[in-house]
């Protein structure tokens, strides 16, 4: 397939090159000329412009950071064409961007309207997911566009998981993100508690982690040093997940619960304590890195 994948960063540069190597004529191009050096050193052909890219192609990536440079890009601005004026007709848009599932309801309905089909996919598994191609997706749109989809998915990720119709794949991954942001704190927190209680850090991982406080927070992305030797916290919270990124989602699931008018003050919390985190230096440390901030808040 003919394919244009736009936004190059972190994670686009190194799924279209996955897109590339599986046999996809992949053409990219980011608003960053910096990127798109990367891109060419990296072996990607990249178009002089956006309009150029989308040209010729089947499918049209985007991964961008925010839903205003997705439905901006789309719909075109002044004298430029958006993207889903200079595709061809009747192509397929796949957003994988994480953005406010009202964003990717407007852009697919943009999409829709301009005679196109669309899917919301946004990622889990970071840059590491990325380069190895093994990403989950979570996809949101019709089931038919989903399974045109799915091989060039497959390119890239590993799990690929259609959540329901356009809008939802970004639900799930706000959903996913707020129970994730809650356990690690409880986890943080319970880990400090036990160290004032006396506790060992191997002595509450042994019992948690095969009772039922075990979770994800706890068994891979352990919080103190030691019990799990792969965790973050045994190199100084180096990411694995930035908080700023954590603090990105949150700010999505805020805006979802919000509009639902759900009551769910544990994930709201969780919100909060991680916009605090992310305005100092937790901004680049994994998230798991919140134990510290608990820790020394006496
Ligand atoms: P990034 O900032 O590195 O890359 C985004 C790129 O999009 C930038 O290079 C930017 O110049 C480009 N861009 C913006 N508007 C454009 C346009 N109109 N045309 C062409 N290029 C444009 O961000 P990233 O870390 O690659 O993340 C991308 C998305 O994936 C974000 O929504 C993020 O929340 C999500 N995500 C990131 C991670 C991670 O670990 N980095 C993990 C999961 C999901």
């Amino acid at each position: 397939m003919r394919v244009a994948f736009l936004g190059l960063g972190h994670m686009g540069l190194p799924m279209a090159r996955n897109l590339a190597a599986a046999g996809h004529d992949v053409t990219g191009f980011d608003v960053v000329p910096a990127a798109c050096d990367a891109a060419r050193d990296a072996g990607l052909t990249v178009a002089a412009r956006a309009l150029d890219a989308v040209a010729d192609a089947d499918v049209v990536l985007t991964m961008f950071q925010t839903g205003a440079q997705v439905t901006d890009a789309y719909r075109g601005g002044g004298d430029t064409p958006g993207l889903l004026q200079a595709a061809p007709a009747g192509i397929l848009f796949i957003d994988c961007s994480t953005i406010a599932v009202d964003d990717a309801r407007a852009a697919h309905a943009l999409a829709t309207a301009a005679g196109h089909r669309s899917l919301d996919a946004p990622v889990s598994g970071g840059v590491v997911g990325a380069e190895n191609a093994t990403l989950a997706f979570m996809v949101g749109g019709e089931a038919d566009v989903f399974a045109q989809a799915r091989p060039i998915l497959e390119a890239m990720g590993r799990r690929i998981v259609h959540c329901g119709e356009a809008g939802l794949g970004q639900a799930a991954k706000v959903c996913n993100n707020m129970i994730l942001a809650a356990s690690q704190i409880a986890v943080a927190e319970a880990f400090v508690l036990g160290e004032r209680l006396g506790l060992g850090h191997q002595a509450l991982y042994d019992v948690a982690a095969h009772a039922s406080g075990q979770c994800w927070a706890l068994t891979v992305n352990c919080p103190v040093p030691g019990p799990v030797p792969s965790s973050p916290a045994n190199r100084d919270y180096a990411p694995g997940f930035a908080g700023a990124l954590m603090d990105k989602d949150l700010s999505l699931a805020a805006h979802a619960v919000q509009s639902t008018g759900t009551d769910a003050r544990i994930g709201m919390l969780a919100h909060e304590i991680y916009r605090d985190y992310a305005a100092g230096p937790g901004a680049a440390r994994d998230f798991s890195g919140i134990i510290t901030d608990i820790r020394d808040a006496r």
